[in-house]
């Protein structure tokens, strides 16, 4: 039997019931159903940074899971808290799942109080992750971030000590669930039984769990100046190199690199390209600065991505804009020793060493 899920029309997005925490994922979206199925006013909260998040989505998913839906911006938080060191370390990877989840709810508690909401609620699902999803995790998740008493997991409820608004009654307990562990099967009975047509991948959603990615925010933050979130998104696209002398350059590997390097271009970067080529577009960070070799440098290295261009020449004219001007001359491909990223072997070293020696200063990790 299908459940009716329609939203009850006296409320709206800016006064809902309860702020769900809405990655996009299964289990976020039928936490927001299984609390709409009790007729409470529910609003999808879907945080957004470099590493994590698609705003973009949001219209599709209104419409696809009948949800009004907010984007919540935590670009700056979490990029200082990477630079600052996450309080409770990191998880496998560059993933600090516990301080980014505190981080989450606490900013989800003031939308909360913003928009007069009772409850927040996530789709946690106790011990379905290594990390952060933990019932011990879980609770010092929820104290940490001051919202014991009011966030709701509504899949794994009845596994976890009861809270203040289910004690009230706002929220019914009885009818939440008990799911526990790693298994699909009852989240997809439940898709089956809310009527969801549309049932999102279980893909890993964030990039900071993931090693190629997790290399290029290490380089990011332990290489260059005072790191902003713009350089966090930039590492995202293209080839990124290193020279021996930590000059950034990002070089990209398609249209869609491309447009995007040309979007994040600032005032001191230099762009590099080679008009009437089917070659790469380049962008030099802070390559206002840099030495002519190492632009030339640059631009050989990126006429050497240039492959259907190479297979008539191995020379190009390289246009370089920085600030308004704009150089050309005429470069040879050369992939150059000097440009580099290293390895995820090689940063997971550093980091393991970084840890030990944080443990013997009994300081944070990283
Ligand atoms: S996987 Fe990423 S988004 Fe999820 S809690 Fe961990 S750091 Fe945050």
């Amino acid at each position: 039997m299908l459940i009716d899920l329609t939203f009850n029309p006296d409320f709206t997005m800016s006064n809902p019931q309860v702020i769900v925490l809405f990655s996009g994922g299964l289990d976020s979206i039928l936490a927001a159903k299984v609390l709409a199925s009790q007729g409470l006013s529910v609003l999808g909260l879907h945080a957004t940074s470099p590493f994590f998040g698609n705003a973009a989505e949001i219209p599709t998913w209104e419409k696809l899971y009948d949800l009004p839906i907010r984007e919540l911006d935590l670009s700056e938080a979490m990029v200082q808290m990477l630079l600052t060191s996450p309080q409770h370390g990191f998880g496998k990877v560059l993933n600090p799942c516990i301080d980014c989840k505190i981080l989450l709810l606490q900013q989800a508690k003031l939308v909360m109080q913003e928009t007069g909401a009772f409850a927040l609620a996530s789709g946690a699902v106790s011990g379905q992750r290594p990390m952060s999803q933990r019932k011990d995790a879980l609770n010092l998740i929820s104290k940490a971030a001051g919202v014991q008493d009011i966030l709701v997991r509504p899949l794994s409820a009845l596994q976890l000590p009861i809270t203040l608004v289910e004690k009230s009654g706002l929220i019914q307990r009885e009818q939440l669930l008990s799911l526990n562990g790693r298994g699909r099967s009852a989240q997809m009975a439940l898709a089956e039984k809310f009527g969801l047509k549309v049932i999102p991948t279980p893909a890993g959603g964030c990039h900071l769990t993931e090693q190629e990615n997790a290399r290029r925010y290490f380089m990011v933050m332990h290489k260059l100046a005072n790191p902003q979130v713009q350089d966090f998104a930039l590492a995202n696209y293209g080839r990124q190199l290193w020279s021996t002398d930590c000059h950034w350059l990002v070089v990209g590997r398609n249209k869609s690199d491309n447009d995007k390097i040309r979007s994040l271009l600032s005032q001191e970067d230099a762009l590099i390209d080679f008009p009437g080529l089917p070659a790469p577009v380049a962008l030099a960070r802070f390559g206002t600065t840099w030495p002519q070799e190492l632009l030339e440098s640059a631009a050989q290295q990126t006429l050497s991505y240039a492959t259907k261009a190479l297979r008539y020449s191995t020379k190009g004219i390289a246009r370089i804009k920085d600030q308004g001007q704009v150089k050309q001359f005429k470069v040879e491909a050369k992939r150059s020793d000097l440009w580099d990223l290293p390895s995820w072997d090689t940063i997971h070293g550093l980091l393991v060493a970084r840890r030990k020696e944080n443990l013997q200063k009994n300081t944070p990790t990283l």
